[in-house]
């Protein structure tokens, strides 16, 4: 049967139950790209990925500089032929030449053992899809798989990925497991079905060559498009590799998510779930949108389950009939004048009955006092009464009282 996480703790001085909600992580190995860290229990890393093609080389460049600057912190370009693998010499050039170095990993597909050797070369990471790096037709009239003809496609799979794996560890680069759902190989579909299962297997398969060359800068990724295949294949593959005393970090996404409000809400409940369970170490937001729209919902999921604070927490009750102001308008406004001041708390709340006492921990609160007036409050102590009109210039003031402010 499956243990709960212990939540609570004994303070020793007063003997009181202290309940802990911070998510636990669970461990694993640090895997350097360039200049940033994956797992060993670095902050939750975001990435995203270019549309440009790599054989423009300065539209590459600009659209890796625009998502480095908004803090995408890993860029993925893809590679479909050796031509766009050369490209990428020249763009980590123009990079560090016109702005800075920028880690980079490029996706490498069907049958692209040529390709992905030649980009191993200029940039960071490599991520390969076991699915499709060493890629048979499927034979529709085939009925069976034999273990015979599994072990030999498992040999060519090994000579193919072993220069790879050489030149990756001889360089301190890294590789990105990547599996699909939708692109299992079909010998694996036909052992394991389609499955998150088979989704571990193929990835298991492609460890233990990298583990046999002693390579282990990996990162592994299960994605599905549906949510619930996603979250059964992560978590077998943690459940897996704590069986084999694996320790790989995770790269979380959801594929496929589309766009607008769904796509957001379909990323974030296939990312969230495994995140609040200590899973994953690196995640992208998929969506059919610019990629500049992804890194602010990858940085809204991150701060909203307490792993990364990377803008202002606002805390705003709902709104009810005791409501003594336009709270929507109220908390625009308040928003607007300080969402520039990463780090702080602040609330929001329609009245004094439930407000402050539902404004959780929050550094400050502005609460409806009577009508016409509001009330500020710092942490659980109310400071002044202050009329409506007066709140959010008051708010700054107190803020400013307390060095606690920074001009945008
Ligand atoms: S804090 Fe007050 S105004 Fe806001 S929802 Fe609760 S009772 Fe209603």
């Amino acid at each position: 049967m499956q243990t709960l996480p212990k939540l609570t703790t004994v303070d020793t001085a007063s003997s009181q139950p202290v309940f802990d909600t911070t998510i636990k992580r669970i461990k694993t190995r640090p895997v350097k790209v360039g200049n940033v860290t994956v797992g060993g229990g670095h902050p939750i890393v975001v990435q995203s990925m270019i549309n440009e093609d790599t054989l423009d080389i300065d539209g590459s460049v600009a659209a890796i500089r625009r998502l480095h600057e908004i803090n995408c912190e890993i860029v993925r370009v893809t590679v479909p032929s050796m031509a766009h693998a050369k490209a990428l010499a020249e763009i980590k050039q123009k990079l560090i030449k016109t702005y800075q170095d920028v880690p980079i990993v490029a996706d490498v597909h069907h049958n692209g053992m040529k390709i992905a050797l030649e980009v191993a070369k200029h940039i960071e990471k490599v991520r390969i899809n076991p699915g499709l790096y060493v890629f048979e037709k499927p034979n529709s009239s085939r009925t069976e798989y034999t273990q015979a003809e599994f072990d030999e496609i498992g040999e060519k799979i090994r000579e193919t990925l072993e220069p790879l794996v050489i030149s990756l560890r001889d360089q301190g680069k890294a590789m990105r497991i990547g599996v699909n759902h939708g692109s299992l190989a079909e010998r694996m579909l036909f052992t394991y079905g389609d499955t998150p299962e088979g989704m571990v297997q193929s990835a298991l398969e492609f460890i233990r060559i990298c583990e046999s060359l002693d390579f282990r800068n990996i990162v592994i990724s299960m994605k599905a498009s549906r949510v619930p295949v996603m979250v059964a294949a992560y978590r077998l593959m943690v459940q897996r590799m704590h069986e084999n005393g694996m320790d790989y970090p995770l790269h979380l996404g959801v594929t496929e998510a589309g766009d607008g409000e769904y796509g957001r809400i379909k990323s974030t409940a296939g990312i969230a779930t495994l995140l609040a369970d200590g899973i994953g170490d690196t995640i992208r937001v998929s969506l059919t949108e610019p990629p500049e729209k992804e890194i602010p919902v990858c940085y809204s999921i991150l701060q909203a389950l307490g792993l990364r604070k990377t803008m202002v927490e606002y805390v705003a009750c709902p709104s009810c009939g005791r409501t003594l102001f336009n709270l929507e308008e109220v908390l625009h406004k308040v928003r607007e004048a300080t969402k520039h001041l990463t780090g702080l708390d602040i609330a929001v709340m329609g009245c004094i009955v439930n407000g402050p006492g539902e404004m959780a921990d929050a550094d400050y609160g502005y609460v409806g006092k009577t009508p016409g007036y509001i009330s500020l409050y710092r942490g659980r102590e109310e400071i002044k009464k202050v009329p409506e009109d007066k709140g959010v210039e008051e708010l700054i003031n107190l803020i400013k009282a307390d060095g606690r402010w920074v001009d945008p």
